[in-house]
């Protein structure tokens, strides 16, 4: 990806070094044990301002580093010794607040005892009052759950300096601005306010002229290198496009693929179709359960899962690293979405494809995307597709389940060790570890799937019997 700033006065260059900036030395050293050599484009845009202390708008896609753009300013300010919430950040939903909370812990790792409370509906709210009644330095939650605490007086934020609204664009997709507008009020004036948001709705303009004081702007353009993510079209007839999904999976064959329709009905009717065909098909849309969701991305991501059905709004904001393939089902009538969708794939030094799929009433919007982009798409037609393998088309891994998680004190390295001590399996063979508030998810090899369930079953995890179940079917 190449990328250029806009409007922002004196970045550091991106693949700069963090030790151009004001950090402390504990923090370039944690930094360097992450393994964050050099800056993200963002990051270097963006952590100059946000260390001097000005107020920020930026606005760059999914994954290029964000939250550390933040973390680090707001860390930078903070009192260990003053038990006060001195920073609030608003995300749109639980997981990303629980990414977020992830990064900031890591990213603070080295600082004496930072206490980072995650305040999210779904949980009760009765031991996040005690959380915050013993004293924590940051809270990190959705705007609903944020204002109910302040409601109810569990939360003060008259201490606050820094207030962060993460993935901006989304929240406000979601009806937070009142939300927002109320934590907005409870905080102090004087502070800074920095936004964060992968694309940039008229709505962004109307919260930050309310919230935000002489922000400093930056815009990372999205361009992605060609080489990388290979775009192609087919043509289809509205009543083949659904199958044609199923044709490009069996030619290109990727490992995880997410295929993004204009609409929940069609996700719906194509992951229908597809597990019919045999393929490890989920959808993600937004009248999934906070756990089903959970699972629904625990398996897409641990590579149990070939394909995620999704729309826009859904996947906005998920953090998936490798993805072989992004597949338009539909195209979108907003190219700058087109951009966002593709940029998906084709991350860090992988190929990634593009794949699209439009009928002839989608030509106009092809031809703005087309623009938008610069370049003549490549167009294929159906026809050209074979199968590449008569075999089923098969994620590598399989989920196990396992009854108990952080309520239960379970940690990742409770199930490695179980697999790879009495069950004697090697390390390669088990994949993500994935602990959450009740149940454990644990990736590993499709061929030990079953043998495995069955050892778990009937060994031990920390000296204790546990239920373990194949999520995957
Ligand atoms: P965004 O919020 O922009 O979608 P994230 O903050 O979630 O992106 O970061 C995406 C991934 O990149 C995370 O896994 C994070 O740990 C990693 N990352 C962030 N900054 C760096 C860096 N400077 N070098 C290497 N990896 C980084
Ligand atoms: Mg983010």
């Amino acid at each position: 990806m190449t990328s250029s700033p806009t409007q922002s006065a004196a970045p550091a260059a991106a693949g700069a070094s963090f030790s151009k900036l004001p950090l402390s030395p504990a923090t370039l050293a944690t930094l360097e044990q992450l393994g964050y050599q050099t800056m993200t484009p963002i990051q270097a845009a963006s952590l100059p301002i946000a260390l001097a202390g000005q107020d920020l708008i930026a606005q760059a896609k999914t994954g290029s580093g964000k939250t550390a753009a933040f973390a680090l300013a707001l860390l930078s300010r903070l009192d260990a010794r003053r038990f006060d919430v001195q920073a609030l950040v608003l995300c749109p939903t639980r997981e990303l607040a629980e990414q977020v909370t992830q990064e900031i812990r890591r990213l603070a790792r080295a600082e004496e005892n930072i206490k980072i409370l995650t305040l999210c509906g779904g949980s009760p709210m009765r031991p996040q009052a005690d959380s915050l009644a013993h004293g924590a330095h940051i809270a990190v939650g959705t705007p609903g759950r944020i204002m109910d605490h302040l409601e109810r007086g569990t939360l003060h934020l008259d201490a606050l300096n820094t207030l962060v609204l993460d993935e901006a664009d989304r929240m406000l997709d979601m009806g937070f601005f009142d939300d927002i507008a109320y934590v907005a009020s409870h905080c102090p004036k004087e502070r800074q306010t920095l936004l964060f948001s992968a694309t940039y709705p008229d709505g962004i303009a109307r919260l930050s002229q309310q919230f935000l004081r002489k922000p400093r702007e930056i815009k990372l353009e999205e361009q992605h290198d060609d080489s990388k993510i290979r775009q192609r079209f087919y043509e289809v007839d509205d009543s083949e496009r659904l199958n044609a999904v199923g044709l490009l999976l069996n030619h290109f064959r990727p490992v995880s693929t997410l295929a993004f329709c204009n609409t929940k009905a069609r996700c719906r009717d194509l992951v229908e179709l597809l597990r019919a065909q045999g393929f490890e098909a989920l959808a993600l849309h937004g009248e999934l359960e906070q756990r089903e969701r959970d699972q629904v991305l625990v398996q897409f991501a641990n590579r149990s899962c070939s394909v995620l059905v999704a729309t826009d709004v859904a996947a906005r904001g998920l953090d998936i690293a490798q993805l072989e393939a992004v597949i338009n089902v539909d195209v979108t009538p907003d190219p700058e979405v087109y951009v966002h969708r593709i940029g998906r794939t084709g991350r860090a030094d992988q190929d990634g494809w593009a794949l699209s799929l439009a009928s002839m009433n989608e030509m106009g919007r092809v031809g703005n995307i087309e623009q938008a982009v610069s370049a003549e798409m490549e167009w294929q037609p159906l026809s050209a597709l074979a199968p590449a393998s008569n075999e089923r088309l098969l994620p590598p891994m399989v989920t196990l389940q396992i009854l108990g998680g952080r309520k239960e004190k379970m940690r990742p390295g409770d199930i490695l060790g179980a697999l790879t001590g009495d069950a004697g399996y090697a390390k390669d063979q088990i994949g993500k570890i994935n602990v959450m508030e009740m149940s454990t998810y644990v990736a590993v090899q499709r061929a030990i799937g079953r043998e495995a369930v069955r050892k778990l079953n009937d060994g031990k995890v920390k000296g204790k019997r546990v239920k373990v179940r194949m999520l995957t079917e």
